[in-house]
């Protein structure tokens, strides 16, 4: 049974030093409270219960975290070391040119970079929730247009 955050509340870095180092991406929701933590121990309570009460319908029991795994205290610390996401996005956002966080204009260029767009996850201005593959997909299209129209096909 999955335990899914909609859309997370913590906020993460990447780090560039140089062109010839990879950048360093730190995402911090183990380490400073945000709501995250107390939303996933919510969630495994929620699965513990359901489990608990699905004997009937075949399921047999918990496996992890486990029976010993109890206490708030507990349920965090295995939460914070065990569970794990891979939906980072939002590190070059889209925004006005009054944002000084947007790295991005509408049309995906690059502010301050001649010839350089990005298209991807890293242009959302927030955390589209849960599953953001689709979301990536509709900027794709939005992006292909605003390409094509200002290099239309020959
Ligand atoms: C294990 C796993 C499961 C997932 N499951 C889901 C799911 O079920 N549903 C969902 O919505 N999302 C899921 N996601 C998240 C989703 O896949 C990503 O959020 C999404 O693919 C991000 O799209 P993107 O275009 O930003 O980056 P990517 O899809 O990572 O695309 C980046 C591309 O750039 C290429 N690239 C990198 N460096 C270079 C370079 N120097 N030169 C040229 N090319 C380069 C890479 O090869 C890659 O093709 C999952 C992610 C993972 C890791």
């Amino acid at each position: 049974m999955g335990n899914l955050r909609r859309a997370g509340a913590a906020r993460g870095n990447v780090f560039f030093s140089n062109v010839d180092t990879a950048p360093v991406t730190r995402t911090t929701w183990r380490a400073r409270p945000c709501g995250d933590l107390d939303g996933l121990v919510d969630g495994l309570r929620i699965a513990r219960d359901v489990i608990g009460n699905a004997s009937q319908a075949g399921v047999k029991g918990e496996l992890v975290p486990g029976p010993e795994v109890r206490t708030d205290d507990q349920l965090k610390e295995w939460a914070r070391t065990q569970s794990w996401g891979h939906h980072a996005c939002g590190t070059a956002r889209i925004g006005t040119a009054d944002d000084r966080l947007a790295v991005l204009d509408g049309d995906f260029r690059v502010r301050g970079v001649e010839g350089l767009r990005a298209v991807d996850a890293s242009v959302f201005p927030d955390i589209p929730g849960l599953f953001i593959a689709s979301a990536v997909y509709l900027v794709s299209e939005k992006a292909s247009e605003a390409l094509l129209a200002e290099f239309p096909a020959p």
